[in-house]
């Protein structure tokens, strides 16, 4: 089937009208010039890259953004939360995705009749933008004050914000972009430090010694967010540790012997710091003698895996190895050992940690530089000594490795441990290590003070504010593990991996020791250090920032700040404090936006009763970032999740899933598609694609999507093109408003199935909105487009919108099908196409009180496509279509044989059954225009009644009889009836006749091209 758009192109055989007929002489315009071809300004080629900018820069100085706020002002509001991207660089792909996915939410809410404001933000704060600063000042930096460096970290930050707007404003999203929200803006500011109190006041905060991820390149704490793993090279040493209590304690056999344990580590440099020794209680575990007559303590489990390696060369005894006893891993419970190069005894210690995976079964433990090292330490009051400094570098110890930096002295240390003849094994390992997320340096676990959130603190007792009730037992992890039932998380397996990191989260380490953020606001007493803690005093602040932004800690001294007479709670000293300079985690601050940007700003703010956010949407890793951290500042402060529905999407990937790459060469700009191929090409790529998944694009798929936004634009400009005649207001079959079933019925009856076939895909369309699925509005316009427009009925109704009378109501008819198809489609592919939507509901044809922009307007009301059920109609349409498709099959036997050739030339006749015949019947009249041929016959054959669907039809197709009509191609019997109009059928008489086109004269008009 050719395309419906064919009809559109070429000079030859073309059926556009290019210019006006020629009336020079007073001789008759030719036959052609007779026909109602399409006729429109709308431009084939689209011309995006020019054409865009031009619609924005038209759509802001209408403010439309404005506009579509007052059209909806008052409706039920729909908030989108924007997650904030980091201004530090220009937009990728995966910005261009989010942000779209957003812009089709926005726009398809505010049609379908919601106040969905769009309030875009930017995360301005934190390490990358204060690492790119450091690098531009280089040794400056140390000498300016942290006011100076703020202000640059602030100057890059907002050329970044300027830089993205544009982007985004240039892909077409919609939004209030001329004022968004920043997280260094002094309002947003102060509702963090605003949050920071809510948490600091009811007790979740404590300052506390503990291990932390550390970056010693960038001297800093780490969130776990802002670790990743990645492949590492590590020492992998086997060290024993003497026994120096008495061995028969832990069974008798070991009377008198020198026994040893021996444990694993990949982290040499973290032995200055072994206090203990640890070994699974439950765990079975053997000593075994070795060649030399010393014993040695290792799970039972892995000393196969041990002699194997050579890390002990066993004594045999009997045809076996010499197990002199064996015990379980609590009988070593504090036992002591000596440490293998200080003088330090080591303790035995019980962990359920401890496992028999790899190893040996005794771990050692060094509670500065382990999680799980650090919890048994203080469960057995071990120190959490700390002698690597914050640039890695190893203090307080022996001179073989003191000073070094903790990579370095890893072989000092190893070359430490075999001197005093405790090494027992040594290999390298190739591991996944943590490394920072910013420098990609492997990271280190590093005890230091910092502040944490308590993440199992019992909820605060119910406060005016809370309109929950917890029960006494109730912790903040609990709470918001239940919260996480009450939203709705797309795709669904998100709910589950954010209560597992939720359910195993350590405390939230929130202090980062660096400038460019939102100070700890707190004041801690220069005698005994206590923090305090004060409601006034922290209103207090909170008022400052509003006023000066969070550089007032930096240009206040805290005498300046506190009123005279404050006491320290603990010692009792007054007047005596100083300022915690240590800045929030940037997690903890966007975290904050339900409440800085929701709360607060009118446009987004609904009653504190509800929750703030109807969708939270982003990238998968979002789960322990910002949907995270907000759950948990939501959950704290008012004792729910700030959002409804959380919906993730993929990693943006090349056709191969390989991550883009400048060393691979294989990356998608966004802002240079858009100004290649259009900005609609991008936007109809992400509407193409199922945003759950890893995404994949590629130029050749940009290229493909651009392939189908020339056929869609070429439907909808079929659409206009021959809608140029036609006024709603007084060519409209059936009126323009809402359809009544006796104004439906006044269509034809295949301008009646293509309605009731619009109206299923609007409601298609509406779904996959709803959900969020675009891509099955994307797929469900295309099929429409291609088979239900291009294949059938754009093409079926040619010949009625060409020849036939311009005012004849089977051509109005077809026109208000097609005019109302148009306004349907244009208004469901505006949140999707945005520009092009609105410059073809620019050529629509007017109809008065109709919106200026198509964005102002609302979703088509199913009403204006069809007037209720069409049940009934659709399935005699499935026969009548089936029968079209075996009439076809028919044809190209007839022309075949070289009976037929186009398929005007032909006749069918049709034989049917009796419940087929009366369906057939009832469209009696159309049968020949659907099935593209001169003339069809209809018989009743009894003995098909008992053959269901369209095999109950038989179908026979021949040589068309009659003569051919010079204007339409048609075979009829009443050529040359009329004597005006010799040489055409009557139909054509008529529509010449009512055109007031001459009789036709000696000069006989030319034939009309072909179709
Ligand atoms: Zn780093
Ligand atoms: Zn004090
Ligand atoms: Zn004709």
């Amino acid at each position: 089937m050719p395309e419906a758009s064919e009809a559109l192109k070429g000079p030859t055989g073309s059926r556009e009208s290019k210019q006006a007929p020629d009336p020079q002489k007073g001789a008759p315009k030719p036959l052609k010039a007779t026909l109602n071809l399409p006729q429109t300004t709308f431009p084939m080629k689209a011309n995006l890259p020019q054409n865009e900018p031009a619609r924005l820069a038209e759509w802001q100085k209408a403010d439309l953004y404005r506009q579509i706020r007052s059209a909806r002002a008052g409706e039920a509001k729909y908030i989108l939360h924007d997650g904030p991207p980091y201004a530090n660089g220009a937009i990728h792909l995966g910005h261009a995705l989010n942000k779209c996915i957003k812009d089709f939410v926005v726009k398809s809410k505010t049609m379908a009749g919601f106040d969905a404001p769009y309030v875009p933000g930017w995360d301005c704060h934190g390490l990358p933008i204060e690492i790119k600063v450091d690098e531009k000042l280089g040794r400056k930096k140390l000498e300016m004050d942290p006011l100076a460096v703020r202000r640059a970290c602030r100057e890059y930050a907002e050329k970044y914000v300027d830089l993205q707007r544009s982007q985004f404003e240039r892909i077409g999203v919609f939004g209030r972009w001329n004022d968004p929200y920043l997280t260094m803006s002094k309002s947003y500011e102060a509702s963090v430090v605003e949050t920071f109190f809510n948490f600091y006041g009811d007790g979740f905060v404590y300052k506390g010694l503990k291990p932390v991820y550390w970056c010693i390149h960038d001297k800093t704490a780490l969130a776990e967010a802002e670790v990743e793993y990645e492949m590492h090279t590590s020492p992998s040493i086997y060290v024993r540790y003497k026994l120096t209590s008495d061995p028969a304690a832990i069974d008798p056999a070991l009377a008198g012997k020198n026994v040893y344990t021996i444990i694993w580590t990949t982290t040499p440099w973290t032995l200055p710091a072994s206090l203990a020794v640890a070994f699974n209680p439950e765990t079975e575990y053997i000593a075994l003698a070795d060649l030399s007559g010393s014993v040695y303590v290792i799970a039972e489990k892995l000393h196969i895996d041990l002699v194997a390696k050579g890390v002990v060369s066993p004594a045999m005894e009997n045809g076996g190895l010499k197990i002199l006893a064996r015990f379980p891993g609590s009988k070593l419970d504090r036992v002591t050992f000596q440490h293998p190069f200080l003088d330090r005894l080591i303790l035995g210690v019980n962990a359920d940690y401890v496992t028999t995976e790899q190893g040996t079964g005794a771990v050692h433990t060094a509670p500065a530089h382990g999680a799980d090292d650090f919890a048994t330490g203080s469960r057995y009051g071990l120190s959490q000594l700390c002698d690597v400094d914050a640039s890695g570098r190893l203090r307080n110890g022996l001179p073989e490795y003191d000073g070094l930096t903790i990579f370095k002295a890893n072989n000092p240390i190893i070359d430490l441990v075999a001197s005093r003849g405790a090494l027992m094994g040594r290999e390298e390992i190739h591991h996944s290590y943590p490394h920072c997320w910013r420098c990609h340096n492997p990271v280190i676990f590093r005890a230091t003070e910092q502040w944490f959130i308590a993440i199992d603190t019992p909820m605060p007792a119910v406060g005016a504010e809370l309109d929950f009730d917890p029960a006494p037992s109730t912790t903040f992890r609990q709470r918001a593990l239940d919260e996480i039932k009450n939203v709705a998380w797309d795709p669904s397996w998100g709910e589950e991996r954010i209560s597992n990191m939720i359910a195993t989260r350590p405390d939230w380490c929130i202090s980062r020791q660096r400038i460019w953020g939102v100070p700890i606001a707190v004041f801690l007493c220069e005698k005994c250090h206590t923090p305090l803690n004060d409601r006034a005093i922290n209103q207090s602040i909170v008022d400052l920032f509003r006023r000066e932004g969070a550089d007032a800690w930096y240009t206040h001294t805290a005498a300046d700040l506190l009123p005279r007479g404050t006491a320290c709670a603990s010692c009792g000293m007054e007047d005596d404090f100083r300022k915690e300079m240590d800045i929030l985690d940037v997690w903890f601050e966007s975290g904050c936006s339900w409440h800085a940007v929701l709360d607060a700003d009118p446009d987004l703010r609904r009653p504190e009763a509800e929750i703030p956010a109807d969708l939270y949407t982003e990238g998968g890793d979002q789960h322990r970032g910002w949907f995270h951290s907000s759950l948990l500042t939501s959950v704290a402060v008012r004792g729910h999740a700030p959002y409804k529905t959380v919906a993730t999407s993929g990693w943006t990937l090349d056709e191969q899933g390989r991550a883009f790459s400048k060393s691979l060469g294989n990356g998608v700009d966004p802002v240079d598609v858009a100004n290649r191929l259009g900005a609609e090409v991008i936007r109809l790529w992400v509407a193409s694609v199922d945003f759950r998944e890893d995404v994949a694009a590629s130029e050749a798929l940009m290229q493909r999507v651009s392939e189908n936004y020339r056929k869609l634009r070429n439907t909808l400009r079929f659409l206009l093109g021959n809608l140029h005649d036609f006024d709603p207001a007084t060519n409209a079959i059936g009126g323009t408003g809402k359809l009544t079933p006796e104004d439906f019925a006044k269509l034809e009856p295949l301008d009646q199935y293509i309605l009731a076939r619009t109206a299923e895909l609007d409601a298609k369309i509406r779904r996959a909105y709803d959900t969020f699925e675009f891509h099955r509005a994307y797929h469900a316009l295309n099929e429409f487009v291609n088979t239900d427009l291009s294949a059938l009925y754009l093409d079926v109704i040619k010949d009625r919108l060409y020849t036939f009378a311009p005012n004849a109501p089977a051509r109005r008819s077809a026109q208000t099908a097609l005019w109302r198809i148009a306004e349907a489609l244009t208004r469901l592919i505006a949140p999707i196409l945005s520009f092009t939507a609105d410059e073809v509901w620019s050529y629509l044809p007017k109809v008065e009180g109709r919106e200026a922009s198509v964005h102002l307007s609302l979703f088509p009301d199913i009403a204006e496509i069809v007037p209720g059920n069409t049940r009934d109609l659709l399935s005699d349409w499935e026969l009548l279509l089936e029968v079209r498709e075996r009439t076809f099959i028919s044809l190209e036997g007839s022309r075949r044989d070289g009976l037929i050739g186009k398929g005007l030339d032909a006749q069918v006749a049709l034989a049917a059954g009796r419940s087929q015949f009366e369906v057939l019947k009832t469209y009696r009249t159309q049968l020949s225009e659907l099935l593209n041929i001169s003339n069809s016959s209809l018989t009743h054959t009894a003995s098909l009644d008992s053959v269901s669907g369209s095999n109950g039809v038989v179908i026979s197709s021949g040589p068309a009889n009659g003569r051919r009509c010079e204007r339409c191609w048609r075979y009829t019997q009443d050529v040359g009836h009329e004597q005006n109009y010799p040489g055409v059928c009557l139909r054509c008489a008529d529509a010449l006749a009512a055109i007031g086109y001459p009789p036709f004269t000696s000069a006989a008009p030319q034939e009309v091209a072909a179709k």
